[in-house]
């Protein structure tokens, strides 16, 4: 809270005066006038009040001048302006404040020295400001929202958070203008919450319930008990949540835990600083880390039972100036091993896919995407549909991911010398009919995936790579001949994983021009199509998104294909091949078909995928997706 002028009362004036001069509601001249008016009158009146006396500006007026500059409005000033308390008031309040040692708001001392009525206050800010003025009860706070933030911030800047809206979070202020509240309440609930303001004894009459009744985590001593059940909460959320990854990161003032969720960082809570050296130290028993080590990276692992299903957690601790960052990722989730079917190929290349590659008896099967693009849930899905009694399927992964009934999986791990070439080595011994190398990471992994297609086994592997002929110059560049490699690569997919529009709330609507051109495509291309956008509700977290949908590129290769490889061609002549005679489909005309068709957005083809080539009208893909 800022002091108040203390000029002379009749020749200074308020905010608000200030305000409706800079926004052209009075002019100059009027002011001048009234200021003379004023200086005659017996009685002490603002110069806001002779103002309106005069009718030269209205309450409306008022009310949208105040509504507009809202941010930083001393409430004193305010309330001394609209005539609720004299210049002298509030000059005694300002005035009591500094010679405070833990200074209170000028609001409270007014309210303490009866000069103002807290309801006064708060009639003068939910009238002029505009911010509801509610009553908040127990029953009603969402606990979600709620446990976002530690229950000490909310005590100590009183406010409380009410529920997630279409717009933001509701809270609840005592005083809504205080900037040290509204800056501790925008770090939790974000610059879009949505403001209202409550008698200050309601809100500790809530903040007292919920201390008493509801248990919060916040609250947990920290012993070793509470800290247990505190890390396994962190776990069961996010697995509740279905999140792929658990982020702890010490930051200067917090502890802030975020879920990874449908490939997004989204935030689950902030913790008091305090917590994380216990916190660390439990998650490093947890997963066989060295508690003594603070200096120094480190990885482990760790089982989780959820409900009778057994969870894989990889941990990772990264040192920081603040201290150390966890990063736990969630393995073997329950339901993630979902059917071909269901990955999001179109009906046309999901065909071809079973047909002309995974069907095929030998030859090596690519899937290609960077980190985090499902190409590992892809395979996956391969393997479940070609698995069978008759034959043999074995694995090399880093790490596993889903366990698979019936199949051979190994997990690589370096710590006990069990390294992807020892794996390797013994792999081609073990009489497989189907090979599955976890990732292709170095000339020796891509030598052996060829080496044994070469041998009549089938390949299926990964591959860091863009798109679908970047994975075969990538190739090219290993040190294996070509026709090694054109005599065996049988297809790379290419793959992203996009946000789908969230179902509850989808509605039909036009794309955005700027958007389309962006992509490539002009507004008349988009008729006769269906996009969608979601505005928001609580299935969806108020994002519009819910759940992802493959994209995917998919090339077979035939003769000109191969006889490109052998002749070395440029990936852009390759490229072109491939469209022209494979019935290629690229990412970005794949993406663009799942936009038009509703199942995600224009924002999310344009943030997720990369735009190589102009994209073919999509009536034209229509056909050759089979959409
Ligand atoms: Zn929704």
């Amino acid at each position: 809270m800022q002091p108040a002028t203390t000029a002379e009362p009749s020749c200074a004036y308020g905010p608000i005066v200030s305000y409706l001069l800079a926004d052209g509601v009075i002019s100059d001249r009027k002011l001048q006038y009234a200021r003379r008016i004023q200086s005659k009158l017996e009685a002490h009146k603002s110069l806001l009040g002779v103002l309106k006396d005069l009718k030269c500006v209205t309450d409306a007026q008022i009310q949208e001048s105040v509504r507009s500059h809202a941010t930083n409005l001393p409430v004193g000033e305010l309330l001394a302006e609209l005539g609720y308390i004299s210049p002298e008031d509030l000059e005694l309040a300002v005035k009591i404040q500094q010679e405070e040692k833990n200074r209170r708001k000028i609001g409270q001392i007014l309210v303490a020295k009866r000069l103002v009525d807290e309801s006064d206050i708060i009639q003068v800010l939910s009238m002029q400001l505009g911010f509801a003025h509610i009553t908040p009860e127990y029953d009603e706070i969402e606990p979600e929202v709620f446990r976002r933030a530690p229950a000490k911030w909310y005590e100590k800047h009183c406010f409380i958070p009410i529920r997630r809206t279409g717009e933001g979070v509701l809270v609840a202020f005592a005083d809504p203008l205080d900037d040290e509240a509204l800056e501790a309440a925008t770090r939790f609930f974000g610059p879009d919450m949505v403001r209202a303001i409550a008698h200050e004894k309601s809100i500790r009459r809530v903040l007292d319930q919920f201390l008493r009744y509801a248990k919060t985590e916040h609250e947990i001593q920290l012993n070793d008990d509470s800290v247990v059940g505190l890390a396994n909460a962190i776990i069961v959320a996010a697995i509740e949540d279905e999140a792929s990854d658990i982020h702890i990161e010490p930051l200067e003032d917090r502890l802030r835990i975020r879920f990874r969720r449908d490939g997004i960082l989204v935030l689950h809570k902030d913790l008091p600083q305090d917590i994380a050296p216990t916190l660390t130290s439990r998650i490093k028993v947890m997963c066989g880390a060295d508690i003594v080590e603070k200096r120094r990276h480190q990885g482990g692992r760790l089982f989780f039972d959820h409900q009778g299903h057994e969870l894989d957690l990889r941990v990772s601790f990264y040192v920081t100036v603040y201290g150390e960052k966890i990063v736990l990722r969630l393995l073997n989730r329950k339901g993630t091993l979902i059917q071909l079917d269901e990955l999001g190929m179109s009906s046309r290349m999901r065909d071809r896919f079973v047909e002309e590659a995974l069907l095929q008896p030998s030859g090596v099967m690519l899937v290609t995407g960077p980190t985090g693009s499902g190409k590992t849930t892809t395979i996956y899905s391969c393997i479940n549909h070609i698995k069978n009694p008759q034959i043999s399927i074995i694995t090399a992964e880093e790490p596993v991911e889903y366990i698979i009934d019936g199949i051979s999986q190994c997990s690589i791990n370096p710590k006990i010398n069990l390294t992807f070439e020892e794996t390797l080595r013994h792999i081609v011994r073990q009489d497989p009919d189907v090979i599955v190398i976890g990732e292709i990471r170095d000339n020796y992994s891509a030598e052996v995936a060829v080496q044994a297609a070469l041998t009549g086994h089938k390949v299926l592997t990964t591959f860091h790579t863009e798109d679908s002929i970047g994975g075969l110059v990538r190739l090219l560049n290993m040190e294996i001949e070509a026709f090694m490699i054109s005599s065996t690569v049988i297809s790379v997919l290419a793959q992203r994983l996009l946000r789908k529009v969230c179902l509850h709330c989808a509605e039909a609507c036009k794309p955005d021009p700027a958007l389309m051109q962006r992509m490539g495509y002009d507004p008349k291309d988009c008729i006769g199509w269906q996009f969608r956008k979601a505005k928001g509700c609580q299935h969806c977290n108020y994002t519009g998104y819910r759940g992802r949908v493959g994209v995917f590129e998919l090339l077979i290769l035939d003769e000109r294909v191969r006889n490109a490889i052998l002749e070395r061609k440029t990936s852009y002549d390759i490229r072109k091949i491939s469209i022209e005679s494979t019935g290629l489909v690229t990412l970005l005309e794949d993406g663009a078909v799942k936009a038009a068709m509703g199942i995600t957005t224009p924002e999310e083809v344009l943030r997720c995928l990369p735009k190589l080539n102009r994209p073919r009208p999509l009536n034209e893909l229509r056909h050759i997706l089979g959409v």
